[in-house]
């Protein structure tokens, strides 16, 4: 049955919230005793106090996950033995589906539904679908000469330590935990300062899983101090890190500066959506341009920002896009009903509202949306915002807004849509919508981005590597090319 807001609310009010760290199979709070405030982008209520983690945890965490994975209780099971352990972890969220949606969506301002309907789902299957996989990848035996033998085996990194952002707190971290745990690696995660609440309690069902203390650690805190101390240790062996293109380029600094530990970067995007006038279904393709900068408030990597619209469809497309966009109302997280939540904090709106700024006094035309609305709630809410007459030298077509402002940009040739498209530093997605079998291999090929898509909008699931191309970064989540990234791999010569 639905709940409705009254429901979730009551629902609330029986929950104690968890803030401290999870170091070593216990919860505890930062040693240096400090908490920040958790505080709800819904209606600005007060969640939790959380512990602030700093160097002296980092090295806490560091030795138990160290000390874990030596003793083996976690690298030498048999995989189908992790497999199992980890498939519990994941029947353990769906078990606490409504508790893990609610947190996600008081903590980080997005709908319930979607909380209910995606975010919890797709952890649990995240580490699901790798924890299946384990036991059944193989090693390789190199084709050597006669009197050799030559093993390629895949062995754990170690010490993984993850710093992931705050628009999909549970999926970002379980995209890097599924294969890393099921790899056998231990694993350290920072969870972003404005969303840490589903990240600590998962650190509870890891253990109830049956994951052994130190293998699965949580450090909340601020990227400037735990962050950097993770980034920084030379007892990390991996750091897989999903935010903005500007924090990637310091982990790689912090890399060099350390030891050298593999850095695996998911960054920033400015995803080009290219509407061709021969697209099949020009309804379909505003609606999807629609939610493409909608869903999530927009706070998602591959938000199709910059919308490419074939000058002759400019009319009937940008019609039908504005009534597309009608459906994406802002209204309160816990409505069932809501599509757009509240935006992550205060801070993060004035940027959204400072590039609307900008947009304007560049020279784009607003068409919809523009403003902040549902002050009233004491949460942070913004409209919907779609510019035409955007071209891709302004800055809202350079630059990597995270909130739901769409660029419009038209464009007469395939040849100068390309052009436009790969115009960006970034090289995350990129969609094409036309119905000519050619164009449409021809664009994907020439595109520069690591998922793209034809006549839809943000497809995909476990089965395909997700990442980036150019300053999108580096590595890729998901699908059976995320084991690369918490796997060494070792060749062994045999004489015969
Ligand atoms: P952010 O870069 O500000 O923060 C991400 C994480 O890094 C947080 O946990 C933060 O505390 C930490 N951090 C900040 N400074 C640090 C430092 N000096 N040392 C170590 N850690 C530090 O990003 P955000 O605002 O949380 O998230 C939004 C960004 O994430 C956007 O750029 C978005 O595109 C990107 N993102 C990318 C993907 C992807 O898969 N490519 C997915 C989701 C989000």
């Amino acid at each position: 049955m639905t709940k409705h807001r009254n429901d979730w609310e009551q629902y609330f009010q029986s929950l104690t919230l968890e803030g401290r760290a999870f170091i070593d199979g216990a919860y505890r709070w930062a040693a240096s005793g400090e908490t920040f405030d958790s505080i709800s982008p819904v209606d600005g209520r007060f969640l939790a106090k959380v512990a602030s983690t700093d160097e002296a945890d980092a090295d806490a965490a560091v030795l138990a996950a160290r000390r874990a994975f030596e003793s083996g209780t976690w690298r030498l099971l048999a995989p189908a033995a992790r497999k199992r352990v980890l498939v519990r972890f994941a029947d353990l969220i769906l078990e606490h589906q409504e508790e893990l949606a609610l947190l996600e969506t008081l903590d980080m301002g997005k709908p319930i539904g979607d909380s209910m309907a995606i975010d919890v789902p797709a952890t649990a299957n995240a580490i699901r679908w790798s924890a299946e996989a384990i036991d059944k990848l193989y090693d390789e035996v190199a084709p050597t000469p006669h009197d050799q033998l030559g093993l390629i085996t895949r062995e754990p990194c170690g010490v993984v330590a993850a710093i992931v952002p705050w628009n999909f707190p549970m999926i970002m971290a379980s995209w890097k935990f599924a294969p890393a745990l099921a790899a056998g690696n231990s694993f350290i995660l920072k969870p972003s300062e404005k969303s840490p609440l589903t990240a600590i309690r998962l650190a509870q069902l890891a253990l109830e899983a049956g994951i052994p203390p130190g293998v699965f650690n949580v450090l909340p805190g601020y990227g400037h101090t735990v962050g950097k101390a993770l980034a920084l240790h030379n007892d990390v062996d991996v750091l897989a890190f999903t935010g903005s293109t500007g924090v990637a380029k310091q982990l790689l600094v912090y890399s060099g500066q350390s030891n050298m530990k593999r850095v695996w970067l998911e960054a920033g995007g400015k995803s080009p959506n290219v509407v061709f006038a021969d697209a099949p279904d020009l309804r379909a393709a505003a609606e999807a341009a629609a939610a493409g900068i909608a869903f999530n408030q927009g706070e998602v990597c591959v938000a199709g920002s910059r919308l490419l619209v074939q000058r002759s469809i400019r009319e009937p497309f940008i019609a039908l896009l504005v009534e597309a966009l009608q459906a994406w109302k802002p209204g309160h997280p816990l409505d069932p009903a809501t599509k757009v939540g509240a935006v992550v904090d205060q801070r993060q709106l004035d940027n959204v509202l400072r590039y609307i700024e900008i947009g304007k006094e560049q020279g784009a035309q607003l068409l919809v949306g523009g403003q902040r609305t549902l002050q009233d709630t004491g949460g942070q809410y913004v409209e919907p915002t779609l510019f035409d007459g955007v071209t891709n030298a302004m800055t809202i077509a350079r630059e990597e807004i995270f909130g739901p402002v769409l660029s419009l940009i038209s464009f007469d040739t395939e040849e100068e849509a390309l052009s436009i498209a790969n115009d960006s530093i970034f090289g995350l997605a990129a969609a094409v919508w036309t119905a000519d079998l050619s164009r449409a291999h021809r664009f994907a090929r020439g595109l520069r981005a690591g998922s793209v898509w034809v006549n839809q909008y943000d497809g995909g699931d476990m089965t395909a590597p997700f990442g980036g191309f150019k300053q999108s970064g580096n590595g890729r989540d998901k699908s059976l090319h995320a084991f690369d990234k918490y796997t060494e791999l070792k060749a062994t010569w045999i004489k015969l």
